[in-house]
């Protein structure tokens, strides 16, 4: 198919995991390459601007999309190249995260069992170089395919491409509505090399009782600390960690702990430290002696178990969540001198 529809004035309420009821001028989902490249043309024929929609799960909308809101649904997963060790698997941009993590786990190919249940689509996993428990895309990542906005030519990035970084690539930057990604290939490793460096992951495998280390055990570990900890975007709206782990020196760590000597950072290849947000915010608050983490005003708040969370407890506005958000960075700034950044796309 090649012509989509547009439909005119739609709610993204169903479209963006923290539930905000913002409307599009336009919306169309495309399917195929073509597809994607027909729309494109025509939405720079009329000068529509242009905002690429996947999950939505890694986005606060503050305000209504006065342009195209298009939701790249391009499915597909394929093996398309095998050695005696690796496996080559490519997946559509519209391919759920979590269900190529599935197929991974099924047929044996290694590599993103830590990163099991992470929402949104395949397309946008290159986009923040999606990590957790130790792991992030980029060890996995052999390329992806990507049509450019301006004149629907199609182009293969490779590792060095796309500049990965912590929660960071050139997508999130300076290729930002540039590029729209179509397809992503993984290189997966048919013999596993477990990463079980992260506490709760070896805690919870030992309290399943697993003997024998296995992908499918590592992602049900980390499906089962996942589905305990954090808030469920259908029940209560939020993205994910809202904010990213700052990096320090080791000297501001060390001035650090003498004055917070419980104070989490882990040392980093570099010999520089990552700062525990998450701890930051939960050890400061909004007035004396009261913590962020549980905080609550009207509907937007911190989340009660993970203080890296903001929710939507039922109507916040995308307003309302930003202003939490730079509360929380001031008092983080004034009470330990770090700035916190935010991790979330804010629109
Ligand atoms: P969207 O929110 O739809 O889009 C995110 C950004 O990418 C937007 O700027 C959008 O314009 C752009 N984009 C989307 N698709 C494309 C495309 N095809 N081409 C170009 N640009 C595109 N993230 C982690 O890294 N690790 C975690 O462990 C993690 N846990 C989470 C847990 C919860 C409960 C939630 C709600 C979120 C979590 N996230 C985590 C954040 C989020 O799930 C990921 O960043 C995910 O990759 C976003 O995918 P999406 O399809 O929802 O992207
Ligand atoms: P956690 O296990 O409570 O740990 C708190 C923080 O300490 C994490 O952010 C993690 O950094 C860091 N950390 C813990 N053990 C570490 C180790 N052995 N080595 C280096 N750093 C370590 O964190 P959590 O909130 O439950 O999240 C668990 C994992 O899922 C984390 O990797 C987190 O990034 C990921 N996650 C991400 C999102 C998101 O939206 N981005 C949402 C939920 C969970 P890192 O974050 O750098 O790993």
């Amino acid at each position: 198919m090649t012509h989509m529809e547009w439909i005119e004035n739609k709610s993204l309420l169903r479209h963006n995991t923290f539930g905000m009821d913002v409307y599009a001028r336009w919306f169309t989902e495309v399917q195929s390459e073509d597809a994607l490249r027909n729309t494109l043309a025509r939405a720079g024929d009329i000068k529509s601007p242009l905002f690429i929609l996947g999950g939505g799960s890694n986005i606060l909308f503050t305000k209504n999309v006065d342009g195209l809101v298009l939701l790249n649904a391009i499915p597909g997963m394929d093996v398309v190249q095998e050695d005696e060790q690796y496996v080559w698997v490519k997946a559509g941009a519209g391919v759920r995260w979590h269900q190529l993590v599935e197929y991974c786990i099924e047929h044996g190919y290694a590599g993103i069992e830590n990163l099991a249940l992470i929402p949104g689509n395949t397309g946008a996993a290159p986009m923040q170089n999606i990590g957790a428990y130790g792991v992030e895309i980029k060890n996995v990542f052999h390329c992806l395919t990507a049509m450019d906005v301006q004149d629907q030519l199609m182009h293969t990035m490779y590792a060095d491409d796309c500049a990965f970084g912590y929660r960071e690539s050139r997508f999130k930057r300076e290729w930002k509505n540039k590029y729209v990604i179509t397809s992503v290939t993984l290189k997966l490793n048919k013999k596993p090399d477990y990463n079980i460096s992260y506490g709760a992951i070896a805690r919870e495998l030992e309290n399943m009782g697993v003997k024998d280390l296995s992908i499918r055990a590592v992602a049900d570990a980390v499906i089962k600390i996942r589905m305990g900890k954090l808030p469920d975007p259908a029940v209560i709206g939020n993205a994910g960690s809202f904010f990213k782990n700052p990096e320090v020196s080791a000297d501001t760590f060390h001035a650090l702990q003498e004055k917070h000597q419980d104070i989490v950072g882990y040392i980093l290849e570099t010999g520089r430290v990552k700062l525990a947000a998450g701890w930051l915010i939960e050890h400061c608050g909004p007035a004396e002696g009261v913590s962020w983490k549980g905080y609550r005003k009207g509907d937007a708040g911190c989340h009660a178990l993970q203080a890296l969370v903001l929710v939507n407890h039922a109507h916040a506005s995308g307003a309302d969540i930003f202003e939490l958000s730079n509360r929380i960075i001031e008092s983080v700034q004034q009470t330990f001198g770090v700035a916190l950044e935010r991790e979330v796309n804010v629109y």
